[in-house]
């Protein structure tokens, strides 16, 4: 039997494989997406939820990325509002860091590199008067107060596969990649089903967005690279409430580390 063939086959039903989906359907490719488990069923639904413009690349001059990134959050926040909300951060300031002069201008950059519609922009607080001074160290006099937003992670992921669903896409489910050669013309590709059924499919384009497994993934399809995958790990940690405000904070360690404290009212609605 001929194997049906498609322009694009997306490996990963994470935010990544589900945005590519939605996005080449929409450009009237033919497109399968597979994942082997359940849409969003790993980092994209274990996310810290926010999406922001990555106020700290600022301070490694990646000017472009978060103003791409700013346009990207503003573009979120006007088309999917039932899932997406506005979310004020409050950073202290700690003098030892970095001066005041110089957070404010990144403030300013933050505020101004991408049309901004939706979003209040920053001011400085005094944290002796605020509310979000109370819960914190005495030392703390002056913070900073910023917008981005937050996100149910899990349903951007299915809102993107439906909707590349409805441009046409093909959506599976419990469906793994499990070998891919790369003929003269296209990608000959195995899928294995839950019962363990194996079906071969051919596509012109096969996109890689397995997350953290793509590395695997290579060795699935027998693409050599000299690059090797270096996982990230960030933990969440989930404590007593201690203020009763709606902002988050935003505190930056002598490390370079960044922690965020956020509302969990916020995280689980
Ligand atoms: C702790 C933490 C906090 C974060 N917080 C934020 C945040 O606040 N805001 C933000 O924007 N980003 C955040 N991120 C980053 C963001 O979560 C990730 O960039 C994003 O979820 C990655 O999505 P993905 O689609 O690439 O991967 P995943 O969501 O992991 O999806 C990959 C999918 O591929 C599937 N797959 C793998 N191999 C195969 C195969 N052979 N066949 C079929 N399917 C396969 C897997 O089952 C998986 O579902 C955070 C990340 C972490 C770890």
């Amino acid at each position: 039997m001929q194997a049906v063939q498609y322009d694009v086959l997306v490996v990963g039903g994470g935010i990544n494989g589900a945005g590519i989906a939605r996005d080449a359907a929409g450009r009237g490719l033919s497109v399968l997406l597979c994942e082997r488990d359940d849409l969003a069923q790993h980092t994209s639904s274990n996310s810290t939820k926010l999406i922001h413009g990555g106020l700290r690349y600022l301070e490694y001059y990646e000017f472009g990325l978060v103003r791409k990134a700013l346009q990207e959050r503003e573009v979120l926040l006007k088309s999917a509002p039932h899932i997406m909300w506005p979310l004020r951060f409050v950073m202290p300031h700690d003098s030892h860091l970095r001066p005041a002069w110089l957070i404010r201008a990144g403030m300013f950059l933050y505020d101004h590199l991408a049309r901004r519609e939706i979003l209040p922009g920053s001011r400085s607080v005094n944290l002796r008067r605020h509310a979000t001074g109370e819960p914190l160290r005495d030392h703390f006099r002056k913070g900073f107060i910023y917008s981005d937003g937050w996100v149910q992670d899990a349903r951007l992921v299915t809102l993107c596969a439906m909707d590349a669903r409805e441009r046409g896409a093909t959506v599976l489910t419990r469906t793994a990649v499990v070998s891919a050669r790369r003929g003269p013309r296209d990608w000959r590709v195995t899928l294995r089903d839950e019962q363990g059924k194996e079906r071969e499919v051919g596509c012109r384009l096969l996109v890689n967005a397995a997350g953290p497994w793509v590395g695997e993934l290579l060795g699935i399809a027998q693409v050599a690279s000299r690059r090797q995958v270096r996982l990230v790990k960030g933990s969440h940690i989930v404590v007593k409430r201690l203020f009763d405000h709606p902002y988050a904070y935003i505190f930056q360690n002598p490390d370079k580390r960044i922690i965020f404290a956020i509302p969990t009212r916020t995280i689980t609605p």
